[in-house]
């Protein structure tokens, strides 16, 4: 992908990460814009977490370029920290914090912030400000965790298998209220292996397979182009991906 565009939030170049003998991201160039939902996906174990780790910084890289919002997330951490919200996958939390002392204490760092009484309504969550964290549900903890992350109200958010754990009803309601931050003009950096989740929400994503980009482009794009292997939708072009033992990269149209 080419990465001099103006309005882009978070431009990766060439990145590369290794854990000992393991190259888990293998030269991975990225670029998102504003305003866009972009979904990263591959197999498991692909390298997307770690991606998504070293484009906030929170990894240490060993090649390549980040900005996130114009800065070295490594470097410019304060910079970026109160502009970006993020959800981790299996987010921790200290396990006798109870849900609203978190939703206060995380409120609490930020100079501005959405209403969280009014988003744990919205997540289904108004009746637990006192319940302890430990004694939520999975999905409750899931939810949870997203909605520490926009609180900030973040201009760029990263969300890591956001609906894994939810019921149909709170995937549906947590892609709509993605939605809306998209329409408030917020940039999504989303990581799923829910093919149709991201058919649905994503205008542009990238499939890794063994921390290489395998295909790019916009899910319709995609669709389009593996058309003639049989290809109807994202889940047929991500399996169609997987099975091929080389891959030739699908340059997204910009
Ligand atoms: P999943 O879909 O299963 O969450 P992923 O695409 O997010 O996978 P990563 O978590 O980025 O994949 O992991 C990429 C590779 O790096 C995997 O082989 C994983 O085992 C390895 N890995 C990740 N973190 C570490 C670590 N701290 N030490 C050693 N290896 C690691």
């Amino acid at each position: 992908m080419n990465c001099e565009h103006d309005d882009e939030v978070l431009s990766v170049r060439g990145l590369r990460k290794t854990y000992g003998k393991l190259t888990a991201v293998d030269g991975i160039d990225l670029a998102v814009r504003r305003g866009e939902i972009f979904g990263l996906l591959g197999a498991n174990g692909a390298g997307k977490s770690t991606t998504v780790e070293c484009a906030l910084g929170v990894k240490k890289r060993d090649a390549g370029t980040v900005s996130l919002l114009g800065h070295d997330p490594e470097r410019e951490r304060k910079r970026v920290f109160a502009r970006v919200g993020v959800q981790f996958q299996a987010t921790r939390f200290q396990d006798k914090l109870r849900v609203g002392e978190a939703c206060g204490t995380t409120a609490a760092l930020y100079p501005k912030t959405r209403d969280w009484r009014e988003l744990l309504e919205r997540f289904g969550l108004g009746g637990m400000v006192h319940r302890g964290i430990a004694d939520l549900s999975g999905g409750e903890r899931q939810k949870l965790a997203v909605l520490l992350a926009v609180l900030p109200e973040p201009e760029v958010l990263f969300l890591d298998e956001l609906t894994t754990g939810l019921d149909p009803v709170s995937r549906r309601e947590m892609w709509s209220f993605l939605k809306g931050l998209r329409a408030e003009g917020v940039t999504v950096v989303l990581t799923s292996h829910y093919m149709e989740e991201v058919e649905y929400l994503c205008d542009r994503v990238a499939i890794l397979k063994n921390g290489k980009i395998a295909l790019s482009g916009s899910p319709a794009e995609l669709i389009a182009s593996e058309a003639g292997s049989g290809a109807k939708n994202l889940d047929d072009v991500f399996v169609s991906a997987m099975n091929q033992a080389e891959y030739s990269f699908a340059e997204a149209s910009r």
